[in-house]
């Protein structure tokens, strides 16, 4: 169970699902494999519920086209998705599935009324509810129907049982080239049209931030590898979503926004602060003061900790101890040479360092350079923010993303900036402090 990503879930499947190679109708087969599915999954403990549509019995537009009035004939195809569910209720029931069947349109001789509460606790005892009758209203269809209910029943997703797997950018039983997404955003659909359900169901899972994941019913264990997040599937879901999914990636993917990148390269701004701030020299002696001195040595340019051990036996001092000790003079010529003002004194192999105490002047003087040091850095932050907002921005204007999404986004560019800054002032004020301590 706890390998499960999703453990309620709201699972849609066609009308056109349970024909089977028929035309039209309800083909038992069919209808019993997909059982299969749903049975296996609710054995494992998982919550399941269903909405079936009713294109393979009737459909309202389509109705009307001969005819008949819209509402009219909308009523008809929820009356037909009922059929359909009564068909699913018995072929889940004669697996052992206990099952219930609510219709938004009242009809209490054939099944029990939608109340949301009482379907909750169905699938709190491990029934598998099947959702009749769409949402009880015309000019709707039965996608709009499972993302109110995936909603009102807090589904952790909404799966679209199809017969591809995935969602593709043409027509994949036509087009041998097309290709299939692994990751969709919302705006992204609805922007480009993507035929993957209603843009109403669509705008109400993206309201509500519930990822849809559309995979193929014909493959065996489907179901049980979507909700574990393994198998071939698009996930559709925020752009925040798409940052954090964790599902198999594969095939193509869109342009996403990553703000963990630009929050490593806010706290890269910060680690260089740092280091610089070690270099700078106060009274306390630190390894990290000699990071900069370079040595001339074996005809190249060496970095002084390549050619001895630095290390810090007391508080006021450092000392250099060099491994070749033809390598002592080039050392002490590096040290004295250094802009830090320092007067090594050899002892053997060992270069001692003692840091000479700071004057009042001087002490004042570095705790400027810290500042401008904090300045710079604070700098480099806020531009890696402006290049997450331009990235945002952009994103926005070519409808990979929405503006919901993209004001979320800024918030947390935002608080991340706070945070780096308040960061570098607590690290300059600590800096300071350290200086001016006699
Ligand atoms: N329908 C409706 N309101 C709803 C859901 C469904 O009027 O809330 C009607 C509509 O006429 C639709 C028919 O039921 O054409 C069958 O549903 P749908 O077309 O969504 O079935 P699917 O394509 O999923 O098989």
């Amino acid at each position: 169970m706890s390998d499960y990503k999703f453990k309620r879930v709201l699972l849609k499947i066609s009308g056109e699902a349970l024909m089977g190679d028929q035309e039209y109708g309800i083909d038992t087969e069919t209808v019993t494999r997909i059982a299969g599915e749903v049975a296996a999954a609710h054995e494992k403990g998982l919550q399941v519920a269903l909405v079936i549509g009713a294109g393979n019995i009737f459909r309202g537009l389509s109705a009307q086209a001969t005819g008949i009035e819209r509402s009219t004939a909308d009523y008809m195809g929820m009356l037909a998705t009922v059929m359909n569910a009564l068909a699913m209720q018995s072929a889940l029931e004669q697996m052992d599935v206990a099952t219930r069947v609510q219709s938004a349109i009242p009809m209490q001789t054939v099944c029990e009324s939608y109340i949301r509460r009482r379907a909750v606790r169905h699938m709190e005892k491990g029934r598998v509810v099947i959702f009749a009758a769409g949402t009880g209203n015309p000019y709707f269809t039965t996608d709009t129907a499972a993302a109110l209910r995936a909603a009102e029943m807090e589904c952790d997703a909404l799966l679209k049982g199809t017969q591809v797997d995935g969602v593709y950018d043409s027509d994949p039983k036509k087009n041998a080239d097309a290709v299939r997404y692994d990751k969709l955003s919302y705006h992204k659909v609805l922007a480009d049209d993507l035929k993957v359900m209603d843009a109403s169901a669509i705008a109400l899972m993206r309201e509500n931030d519930i990822p849809i994941i559309v995979f193929s019913l014909h493959e065996k264990g489907g179901l049980d590898n979507v909700m574990a997040g393994r198998g071939t599937s698009t996930i559709i879901t925020s752009q925040r979503g798409l940052a954090a999914a964790r599902l198999p990636l594969e095939g193509k993917t869109i342009m996403s926004f990553n703000l963990s990148d630009y929050r490593k390269r806010m706290d890269g701004a910060l680690d260089s602060l740092r280091k610089e701030f070690a270099g700078l020299r106060t009274g306390r002696a630190n390894a990290a003061l000699l990071d900069g001195i370079v040595v001339s040595a074996y005809g190249s340019e060496m970095p002084i900790n390549q050619v001895g051990s630095v290390s810090v036996p007391e508080a006021r001092m450092l000392t250099v101890s060099v491994w070749d000790k033809t390598m002592v003079g080039p050392v002490e010529k590096a040290l004295r040479q250094s802009s830090l003002g320092l007067n090594p004194v050899v002892d053997g192999q060992t270069l001692r360092i003692p840091m000479p105490p700071l004057t009042e002047e001087r002490r004042k003087e570095l705790t400027k350079v810290a500042g401008t040091y904090a300045e710079n850095a604070k700098v480099a932050v806020r531009n890696v923010r402006r290049d997450a907002m331009n990235t945002l921005k952009r994103l926005e204007k070519d409808g990979e993303m929405g503006e919901n999404e993209q004001k979320a986004h800024e918030k947390d560019v935002q608080t991340a900036t706070d945070e780096l800054v308040s960061n570098i002032d607590s690290a300059l004020s600590q800096k300071s402090e350290e200086i001016m301590q006699v």
